[in-house]
Formats: C-alpha cells, sequence, structure tokens
C-alpha cells in the first residue's frame, strides 16, 4: 500500500481520497478551505497542515484543484517538490489548460520527480463510486507506477501520451459532448414545433445514425432516459458552468494550436449565454431551453 498525498479535497477530490484510503492506502491530504479538510476526514484522511506536508514522505501526490494556475502555483511555490524525495510520482488530476500542464511536468521533471497529467470524466457521481475514466499523458514509466493507485479511483485508465495528451483528451472529448448536446437539443426542439413526440424522436434517434451519448445516456427532455437530469429539473449531474470552463479550455487549445473548431466555437459561445443567463450551477443538457428560447424557470 502506498503512502498518498492529496491537494485539493473539492467536491470531487474528497471522495477520490476517500476511495483510496477504503482501498487502504495512507492518505494526507490538505486544502485551503476547513470545512473540505474536515469532510476528508471523517473519511480517514489524515489532515496536512500544508501542501509540503502533505507531500513530505509521499509515494504518489495527487493534484485535484480548480484551474491551471493553482497547479502550478502548488508545483513552483509551495515546496511540495521539494518536501516530496526524488522519484515521487505526481499526478494532477485537475483539468487544466494544456499549456499549464506541461509547465507543471517541466517543474516536476527539473525536480527530479516523475509526473503526469490525469484528468477525470464521471464527475462528483464517478468520483464518489470509484469508477471514473482517467485520461494520463506522461512517460510510461510515471504512468506504470501511477496505475494501480489511478485504478483505485476509477475504473478506466487510459494512457493517451506524453506531457499534456490527457488534458488534450480530456477537451477534445468535451468539445464533442458540448456540440452534440446542443444538436440533439436542437432536434428535439425541431420535433416539438413538428408535433413529433419526445418519444419517438428517441424511439429512432437513439437506435440510428444520429445516436449519441447525450441522447442515450443524458437525454435533455423529460421522459425517455429515466436516469437523465431533465428527469430531476436539470440538477447537475455536470454542471452548465465546467461544461464552459471545457469549452473555453478547446478554445485556447484550438487557438494555440492553429486548430480551426467552428462548431466548438459556437457551442463555447452559447453556453456562455446559458451561464449568463444564470444556469451555470445547473446541468449542461438544460441548455435546451436556451435552444427553445424560454427560460428554465
Ligand atoms: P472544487 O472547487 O470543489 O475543489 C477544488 C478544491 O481545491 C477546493 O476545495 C479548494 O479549496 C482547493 N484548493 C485550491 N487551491 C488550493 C491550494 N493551493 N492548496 C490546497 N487546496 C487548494 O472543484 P471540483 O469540482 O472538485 O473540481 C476539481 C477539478 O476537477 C477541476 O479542475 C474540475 O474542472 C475538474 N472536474 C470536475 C468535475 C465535477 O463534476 N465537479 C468533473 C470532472 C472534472
Amino acid at each position: 500500500m502506498a503512502r498518498i498525498g492529496f491537494i485539493g479535497l473539492g467536491n470531487m477530490g474528497t471522495p477520490m481520497a476517500g476511495n483510496l484510503v477504503k482501498k487502504g492506502h495512507e492518505v494526507h491530504g490538505c486544502d485551503l478551505v476547513k470545512a473540505n479538510l474536515d469532510a476528508a476526514a471523517a473519511r480517514g484522511v489524515k489532515a496536512a497542515a500544508s501542501a509540503a506536508e502533505a507531500a513530505k514522505g509521499a509515494d504518489v501526490v495527487v493534484t485535484m484543484l480548480p484551474a491551471g494556475k493553482d497547479t502550478i502555483a502548488v508545483y513552483d511555490k509551495a515546496g511540495v517538490l521539494q518536501a516530496a524525495a526524488k522519484g515521487t510520482v505526481f499526478i494532477d488530476s485537475s483539468t487544466i489548460d494544456v499549456a499549464s500542464a506541461r509547465r507543471a511536468h517541466e517543474l516536476a521533471k527539473g525536480a527530479g520527480m516523475l509526473s503526469l497529467d490525469a484528468p477525470v470524466s464521471g464527475g462528483v457521481g464517478g468520483a464518489e463510486a470509484a469508477s471514473l475514466t482517467f485520461m494520463v499523458g506522461g512517460a510510461k514509466e510515471a504512468f506504470d507506477k501511477a496505475k494501480p493507485v489511478l485504478e483505485a479511483m476509477g475504473k478506466k485508465v487510459v494512457h493517451c501520451g506524453d506531457a499534456g495528451a490527457g488534458q488534450a483528451a480530456k477537451i477534445c472529448n468535451n468539445m464533442i459532448l458540448g456540440i452534440s448536446m446542443i444538436g440533439v437539443c436542437e432536434a428535439f426542439v425541431l420535433a416539438e414545433k413538428l408535433g413529433l413526440s419526445h418519444q419517438a424522436l428517441f424511439d429512432v434517434a437513439s437506435t440510428s445514425s444520429g445516436q449519441c451519448w447525450s441522447i442515450t445516456s443524458y437525454c435533455p427532455v423529460p421522459g425517455p432516459v429515466p436516469t437523465s437530469p431533465a428527469n430531476n429539473s436539470y440538477k447537475a449531474g455536470f454542471a452548465s458552468a465546467l461544461m464552459l470552463k471545457d469549452l473555453k479550455l478547446a478554445q485556447e487549445a484550438a487557438a494555440a494550436a492553429g486548430a480551426t473548431t467552428p462548431m466548438g466555437a459556437a457551442a463555447a459561445q452559447l453556453y456562455g449565454l446559458h451561464n449568463a443567463w444564470g444556469e451555470g450551477g445547473t446541468d449542461f443538457s438544460g441548455i435546451i431551453h436556451l435552444i427553445r428560447g424560454k427560460g428554465a424557470k
């Protein structure tokens, strides 16, 4: 069993750290917010006074933070790379921009550490159920060492390539999701205008060439998929604010790489409007209200 430092015990980090404890690992956690640290301690995480203290003596250090600037601040300013022994594996599971992810790898390598970018999909439910998917970038040696730790928090772990490849996979996947959800919403709203029932469109499209996850698992109208957030007043699920964050990261990456992503750009704009309408905290499938031209409330 490993000794693990866990930095960032928010909505995702607390259940992820709790699952590491459940699997028998010794987890030393840290968060800026005392209430979050207390919630993690209730799941058996040992409270560390600082990020550096959490990293001291660790075999693996996991960060689960809001944005690229936070990961860089922890790697560069919090003393974690000085506190850990050389060869420690640093895993950043936050969703961040590709450039910051590559910078984090450089900082870790400069300090003699192994490192991975390993963002997740599956949300808070997946974090609780230890069923997350990890998309991992970094050297094979780091991946092989980290894999058992990632498997304690998820059910699928994919090595996507070198430094930054995990973040690249995450934003490409979520750009598909944002675009496909808007397309599915447009189809259901058109069906309403044409007098076609939601169930009839679902029965056809879920088994035809329009089939996609946004229809079959996350249908944006109540009824056809009982577990979709549409049946629960669009309670997130995957919040629109997080979808907008990921679409913006995809647009930043596209601009930096010279890629043309007009549908991704349109999706980012539409989610920007949806969030400005006050829907940042509700599920991203609720964008169907914006497509209908009516508010959710
Ligand atoms: P969150 O805001 O709930 O948690 C982040 C935590 O990091 C907070 O508790 C904050 O206090 C802590 N923190 C910030 N700076 C710190 C520092 N310097 N030292 C110690 N702690 C610090 O966010 P979350 O929902 O847990 O998401 C975390 C990451 O996972 C984000 O990058 C997000 O985009 C990604 N993600 C979230 C979801 C989701 O459904 N919530 C799904 C997939 C990916």
